[in-house]
């Protein structure tokens, strides 16, 4: 029999935020959810030959805005790799990405548990990235369809350190970066639509040991499943361990229906990928001003306004919490608030 209590989950969160923006991240074409399929398809997202990518500027500013809202280290040079794998909805056959430059580096994020702690989780990077297209699997029992709609949308991928250590703490972090996302409006953090993603990585370890081998739990979309796939993984990770074997580094599924992890692809290592920089894209520049402007602008972020509700109307950390993590709740009690002082 197991004896948890001597064991310690490790978890990263891998997370890609859809960018709110009119337009794609290297064409003009639409990113509208929920359109015809293969409407939103320009000759650049159909990776027709000859066709060059163009950065669009306003989703290098979403990303400098999401940095510096996740106390980020801004990077005033950043450069576009191609990450190259084969895939039916990736045209190009390599997916434009940034790997050893990010546009943003080291920052953090603090979450508040419900034991009235809070605890700060270390972000690695943030970078700028295009989305693939999709796969349609279930209109025909014989054919696969393919929609170019997403190909090319902007995406950000948003990795944590292995700084969490439960599944509390993954859902927590899940719903903190979320609510700043929001905020800032950089994403709408639409779960259920895809355009927040999240991969779980997770691996075991008896309490001062070093850590484990950890395990990638692919596409885990919802907050519900984030804490499931969590607690699965975790007991799947310690019987193997007890039972004398040791964990593989694996890509697993979450089965939302089972509520089980399952192997889906032994892990590929970096260099299968062929990372190399994109010829088509010059680096990355960012001015100083540009950051400083956009900090300017930096709407008011959760921490700050729940500072101000615990001291100026005197809630309890705990109330704070509840009301900052819908930003519409929150806005609606300051309304109410300053409709009432305007009366008295
Ligand atoms: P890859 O590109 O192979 O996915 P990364 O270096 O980007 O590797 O790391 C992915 C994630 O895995 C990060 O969120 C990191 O914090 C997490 N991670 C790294 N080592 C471990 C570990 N031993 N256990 C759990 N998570 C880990
Ligand atoms: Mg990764």
């Amino acid at each position: 029999m197991q004896n948890l209590k001597d064991w310690e989950t490790v978890i990263g969160l891998e997370i890609h935020a859809q960018i709110i923006s009119k337009s794609k991240l290297f064409s003009g074409a639409s990113t509208n959810f929920g359109s015809e399929p293969n409407t939103q398809v320009s000759l650049v997202d159909a990776a027709m030959p000859g066709m060059l990518p163009v950065i669009n500027k306003d989703c290098v500013k979403q990303a400098i805005k999401t940095g510096l809202g996740l106390n980020g280290q801004i990077n005033k040079r950043s450069v576009f790799d191609r990450k190259n794998y084969f895939y039916p909805d990736l045209p190009q056959g390599y997916q434009i990405s940034q790997y050893t430059q990010p546009i943003v580096g080291k920052g953090s994020i603090e979450i508040d548990l419900k034991n009235g702690n809070s605890k700060k989780i270390g972000i690695t990077r943030l970078h700028l990235e295009q989305d693939a297209g999709k796969s349609i699997h279930d209109l025909d029992p014989n054919k696969t369809y393919i929609d170019l709609n997403r190909s090319g949308v902007a995406l950000m991928e948003i990795v944590s350190e292995p700084d969490i250590r439960s599944a509390e703490e993954a859902q927590e972090y899940v719903k903190k970066l979320r609510s700043i996302l929001r905020y800032i409006q950089t994403c709408d953090g639409n779960m259920e639509e895809g355009s927040l993603r999240c991969d779980v990585n997770i691996s075991v370890k008896k309490k001062n040991e070093d850590f484990g081998t950890r395990c990638e739990i692919k596409n885990v979309n919802s907050i519900k499943s984030i804490g499931q796939a969590i607690k699965y993984e975790f007991h799947r990770q310690v019987e193997i361990i007890e039972s004398g074997d040791k964990v593989q580094q694996e890509t697993r599924l979450f089965d939302e229906k089972k509520g089980e992890t399952r192997p889906m692809r032994t892990k590929e290592e970096a260099h299968d990928y062929r990372y190399f920089p994109d010829p088509d894209l010059p680096p990355l520049e960012i001015s100083s001003d540009l950051i400083g402007e956009i900090k300017k602008n930096l709407p008011e972020l959760p921490d700050v306004k729940k500072k101000k509700l615990i001291d100026g109307y005197g809630l309890s950390s705990y109330e704070s919490s509840i009301l900052i993590s819908d930003k519409n709740n929150v806005d609606f009690f300051e309304a109410v608030i300053n409709e009432n002082n305007q009366r008295n």
